[in-house]
Formats: C-alpha cells, sequence, structure tokens
C-alpha cells in the first residue's frame, strides 16, 4: 500500500518554512490504518518484546495498537506533571531551550526487552530521550520503530546505537 498517498502535507505549520506531515489522514483510513499497525507489529515480531513505550501523544496511538497485537504491554512516555505516581526525568535541549518527559519509575522491571514506537523521527531528540529512561529502569530497548522518517534530519546518527526502522520516509 502507497502509505505517502494517505498522509497529509501541510506547508508552514507550525510554523514557516516546516512541511508538517499529517498522519490524521492516514488513521481515518481504515485500511492504511490497519496496514500501518499490522507493519509495524510485524518488525516486531521476532524480537520477543515485552513492552512497547510511546512518546506523547502520537506515540500512544500506534504504539497501543502495536502493543497489542504482539502481546506485549504498554507504558506511556509523557510531558511533565501528566503521570501521577512517582516517576524518573530526563530534559534534553532542543534548538531554543529544553523539554523533558517522563516515565513512571515502576514502568518497566531491570531486564525487560522494550521497542519504542512513534510516529515520526525528526532529529531523534524524543525518542533518544525515551530510550534514556527506559534504560535508567534497567530496560532494555531492542527496536524504535516509526511510520515516517525525515532522513534529512538524520535522525539515524543520534540513534547509531539503536536498531531502528520506518515504514515512509522523505
Ligand atoms: P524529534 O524529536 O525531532 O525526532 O521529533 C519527533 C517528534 O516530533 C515526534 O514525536 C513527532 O510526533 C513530532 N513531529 C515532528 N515533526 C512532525 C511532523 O512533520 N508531523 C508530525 N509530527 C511531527
Amino acid at each position: 500500500m502507497d502509505l505517502r498517498s494517505k498522509i497529509r502535507e501541510i506547508q508552514d505549520f507550525p510554523q514557516e518554512g516546516i512541511n508538517y506531515k499529517d498522519i490524521t489522514t492516514l488513521l481515518k483510513d481504515k485500511e492504511a490504518f490497519k496496514y500501518s499497525i499490522d507493519k509495524l507489529s510485524e518488525q516486531l515480531k521476532d524480537l520477543n518484546v515485552d513492552i512497547v513505550v510511546g512518546p506523547e501523544s502520537r506515540g500512544f496511538i500506534f504504539g497501543c495498537p502495536v502493543a497489542y497485537n504482539i502481546g506485549a504491554g504498554f507504558v506511556p512516555i509523557r510531558k511533565p506533571g501528566k503521570l501521577p505516581a512517582e516517576t524518573i526525568k530526563y530534559e534534553y535541549a532542543l534548538e531554543y531551550g529544553t523539554d523533558t518527559l517522563e516515565i513512571h519509575k515502576d514502568a518497566i522491571t531491570k531486564g525487560q526487552r522494550v521497542a519504542i514506537v512513534d510516529d515520526l523521527l525528526a532529529t531523534g531528540g524524543t525518542v533518544l530521550a525515551t530510550a534514556k529512561l527506559v534504560e535508567q529502569l534497567g530496560g532494555e530497548v531492542v527496536s524504535m520503530n516509526f511510520l515516517i522518517e525525515l532522513t534529512f534530519l538524520n535522525g539515524k546518527n543520534v540513534l547509531k546505537n539503536y536498531k531502528t526502522s520506518s515504514l515512509v520516509q522523505y
């Protein structure tokens, strides 16, 4: 299936010069949505994944059905102040300023095999921060799987130590 044709591109969103990839057009298409989840699941099927981790918020949309499909648990990564129990935080640099992500301290146990699933790989900052949180809890990041990869941003450079894959590349 041509998934690229299901992804809408919006010029100058959220700011000038950005060609935003809008996945809502893919999500509402029943064949394209099912195909995407099945393909992402297929990439993980031989990896003995215990937990799928998804960063807020589109990582939930793709990560949850993938976890269900492969018989794994799901753990959310959230912006600060959203998770109710005890958390650990990871702060990382953006072009201007910093961002922080959180995970529940008891979300992952030592030695669990973790796959990180998100809608889109851009610079890799989000998913690298996510991997650091997983590793601080003793989890092993066995795969990072994306619907979309913006290859021109070279996110793979900061993810050299991880196995990554994507279904659509720009
Ligand atoms: P990174 O941290 O630079 O790799 O950015 C990835 C994060 O930003 C993902 O969680 C995406 O949801 C979001 N993102 C960045 N660019 C786009 C886009 O064009 N469309 C949808 N999401 C985007």
